[in-house]
């Protein structure tokens, strides 16, 4: 098979889908690897670091679509990528379909197949695909919260750890996740008191036990989320319905009980966000304000820490591409039940029900 390795084109989005022992890998088991020019730079890979594991390099994308059989990407097709994806070619990479009518609409009417990273699941019902880069964004909240909360950002101008004689910051995460339980962690290890929301009891149970003493579990409820804005310096918006738009936690209205210049942090921004007042932002420009909240919707925030985060998402997705490398895509689906649930888009049919209703595409 020919698999194509491309560039990331979003704004500030510096992770590539393959990385050299990826490349070695593939072209060991007979494959053929082609990679753009450049895709690796963002990650400091040389293109002759993709050479040397025998990857063929070619100059531009278009290129690199005209010849693969798979396409494999970090992030959701842009616009300008849409014409190259052609009918029966496979698309393997980020697409938070629910997020977007457009780009809904236009892998539907390519004909191609998309596998979606975010709704493969693994034998525990959990989404490895998913979970590198949820730990990751949920890190990352925390540091981004912490320096927009300082006064020259705009922020209210308090410590998020505090100092001897003078109270720490409050962070509500809202959602108990993987984001979620990543960014208690960071939170509480830089001394903030942490309250983190769930509506699953038993994740809350969970959460009780494995985080320290300065972390408080509250179960999530309109009124509780109300009750607890006015004590807040920061909320981080870490919920998931599977396969679904997020479901809005705070509301416009909402605002007016925070405290001027604190910090929200809606990292579900790529499944249209928990928050009802945010869109999402790049890293280019990550944060605007509405009634004195400093609002961060990067879409695509481990995106920022390319050496870490290529690596860790790479690690979790390249056995699923070698799979889909060596049986072909079709027999690997039927293999890997897990796997199978990433089939979101095929035959210009939407698979993802609630998707295909929400923008009536045909199922
Ligand atoms: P997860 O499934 O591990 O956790 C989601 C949690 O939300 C669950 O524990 C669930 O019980 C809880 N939840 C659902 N409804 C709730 C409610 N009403 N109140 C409180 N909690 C509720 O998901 P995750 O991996 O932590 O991902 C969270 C979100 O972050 C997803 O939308 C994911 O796509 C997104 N994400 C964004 C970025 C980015 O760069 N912006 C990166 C990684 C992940």
């Amino acid at each position: 098979m020919n698999i194509g390795v491309v560039r990331e084109i979003k704004n500030n989005e510096n992770r590539v889908a393959v990385v050299p022992s990826g490349v070695e890998s593939l072209v060991r088991a007979g494959h053929t690897v082609t990679v753009e020019a450049g895709a690796g730079l963002g990650t400091s890979i040389q293109d002759s670091e993709y050479a040397a594991a025998g990857g063929t390099l070619v100059p531009t994308a278009e290129e690199v679509w005209a010849v693969a059989d798979i396409v494999v990407k970090v992030k959701e097709p842009q616009a300008q990528e849409w014409p190259l994806f052609k009918p029966g070619q496979t698309l393997f990479t980020y697409y938070h379909f629910a997020a977007s009518r457009e780009l809904s609409e236009a892998m539907v009417e390519r004909g191609g197949v998309c596998i979606a990273y975010e709704t493969v699941e693994d034998k525990r019902h959990t989404l490895p695909l998913l979970t590198p880069m949820s730990e990751i964004a949920g890190k990352m909240a925390v540091q981004e919260a912490a320096k927009y909360l300082e006064k020259p950002q705009g922020g209210r101008g308090i410590l998020l750890g505090g100092v001897p004689g003078v109270p720490a910051a409050h962070v509500v995460i809202l959602g108990g996740g993987v984001v979620g339980i990543n960014s208690a962690k960071i939170a509480a290890g830089m001394g903030a008191n942490v309250t983190i929301m769930d509506i699953d009891l038993e994740r809350l149970r969970y959460l009780d036990d494995v985080l320290p003493a300065n972390v408080t579990t509250f179960f999530s409820n309109p009124l509780h989320i109300r009750e607890i804005l006015p004590t807040a310096d920061v909320v981080i918006g870490a919920v998931l319905i599977k396969g679904e738009k997020a479901p809005v936690l705070v509301s416009v209205a909402d605002l007016q009980r925070m405290k001027p210049g604190s910090v929200i942090v809606d990292v579900a921004v790529d499944q249209g966000g928990c928050i009802e007042s945010m869109h999402p932002t790049t890293h280019a420009v990550p944060v605007f304000t509405v009634d004195d909240v400093i609002h961060y919707g990067v879409a695509n925030i481990p995106g920022a820490v390319p050496a870490s985060s290529t690596y860790a998402l790479t690690n979790a997705t390249f056995p699923y591409l070698l799979a889909l490398a060596n049986k072909g895509v079709k027999q690997a689906l039927r293999d890997d039940a897990g796997l199978a649930l990433g089939l979101s888009v095929a035959d210009g049919k939407m698979f993802l029900p609630t998707v295909a209703q929400a923008f009536d595409l045909p199922q």
